[in-house]
């Protein structure tokens, strides 16, 4: 067997671009601007001008980007949020830490992203905020989500978090709403070597918000208008994003090809179902997800031959114990809940080679072919 196959690589990247990224390193060890600085300022200006935004401002995590970006909204205790039931917990807690109250709904079957139809009816007078996630690298399904917003006089703010460079209708994820958010997670589409998160928006007002909120609250050098918080992009990580933007495209098109590799090898494979592609939206493939019933079993199977896998996620936001004050047990989100039984996502990353590809789709038409294991 020719070794393990991670679920990601982040090694591999990095020797991909190591001369840079050390050249990166020495430049702001050499100017010390370690919290914010210029090249904070110049990976953000470079980042809006990506996202095809006014501003951009980083900040400490995605979590922080979500939080800081509804609070620069005044999204708050009494308001509730819309979001879906099937994402990382980050979008359900950034909305709880700022007060307001999460309001689940269930997602689209194939596409796996937030429900506008559920949306609608999820709807009422104390509706802030809709917050779709572009799940998985592919744009929630945004024209009805953000018609329903404008008839109802409420906010969008997308979490791109997984969405770095995807484009819904021609238009990057992270300007379609009134706010977005990005995290820079090392293993995201565009990720850091450490935490760090982006806050996009053309709103004047919302980025003036969010540059006082991150650092304390402070207009001027110890002259604090609210009661702010430390959550600031570092100067290193700001530094090492600029170099890998450049690479951004190129690595979103390699993820494309390997999606279309394993799509072609596993189309019609035992119950094996695909994750659609949805017509308005591209994909960069953060995430490459099968389905069947048999998911566990398949799990194991592949972990034997040495391939990592993930699911995203197990549990439904519901269904997690910091959520059962939602008191919304089992049965209430069909969709979500199925989704995460059945789900698996496959090896993803740039750096995957079409040998190792071949060694994942064969490893699962085996498991197929061999009488299912229970
Ligand atoms: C990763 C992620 C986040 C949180 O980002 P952090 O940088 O880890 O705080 C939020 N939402 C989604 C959908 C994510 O995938």
């Amino acid at each position: 067997m020719a070794g393990i196959i991670p679920f990601v690589d982040l090694v591999a990247q990095y020797k991909s671009i190591a001369g840079e990224v050390d050249r990166a390193f020495h430049e702001v060890t050499a100017s010390a601007q370690y919290i914010l600085g210029a090249r904070v300022e110049r990976f953000e200006e470079e980042f809006a001008a990506f996202v095809g935004v006014d501003h951009a401002v980083g900040v400490g995590s995605g979590l922080d980007a979500l939080r800081l970006g509804l609070l620069a909204l005044e999204v708050g205790r009494g308001d509730e949020v819309i979001l879906p039931a099937n994402t990382y917990i980050a979008t359900a807690l950034a909305v709880s830490e700022v007060g307001a109250d999460v309001v689940l709904v269930d997602c689209d079957p194939e596409t796996y992203n937030i429900d506008p139809a559920a949306v609608a009816s999820a709807l009422r007078s104390r509706t802030r905020a809709l917050l779709p996630v572009h799940f998985t690298g592919q744009a929630a399904e945004m024209r009805p989500l953000l018609e329903l917003a404008a008839s109802n006089s409420v906010e969008v703010v997308e979490d791109a978090a997984q969405a770095h460079g995807a484009l819904y209708e021609g238009r990057p994820c992270g300007s379609l709403g009134k706010v977005a958010c990005f995290s820079f997670y090392p293993g995201k589409n565009l990720g850091a070597y450490g935490d760090g998160g982006m806050v996009t928006t053309s709103d004047p007002v919302v980025v003036e918000r969010t540059r006082r909120l991150r650092n304390y609250g402070e207009r001027a050098k110890y002259d604090h208008v609210v009661k702010g918080v430390n959550s600031r992009l570092d100067g290193l990580q700001a530094a090492f994003l600029s170099v890998k933007l450049p690479h951004l495209a190129s690595w979103n098109e390699a993820r494309l090809r390997h999606a279309d590799m394993y799509t072609v090898e596993l189309e019609g494979v035992g119950d094996l179902g695909l994750q659609k592609r949805s017509p308005s939206s591209t994909h960069v493939y953060h995430l490459f997800v099968v389905e069947t019933a048999e998911r566990d079993a398949l799990r194991d199977s592949l972990a034997e031959r040495g391939i990592q896998t993930g699911i995203h996620y197990p549990i439904p936001i519901h269904l997690q114990e910091a959520y059962s004050d939602l008191r919304l047990g089992p049965g209430a989100f069909p969709h979500a809940e199925r989704l995460a039984h059945e789900t698996l996502s496959l090896p993803m990353y740039p750096e995957l080679t079409e040998e190792q590809i071949r060694r994942v789709t064969d490893a699962i038409r085996e498991f197929f072919a061999s009488g299912r294991p229970r």
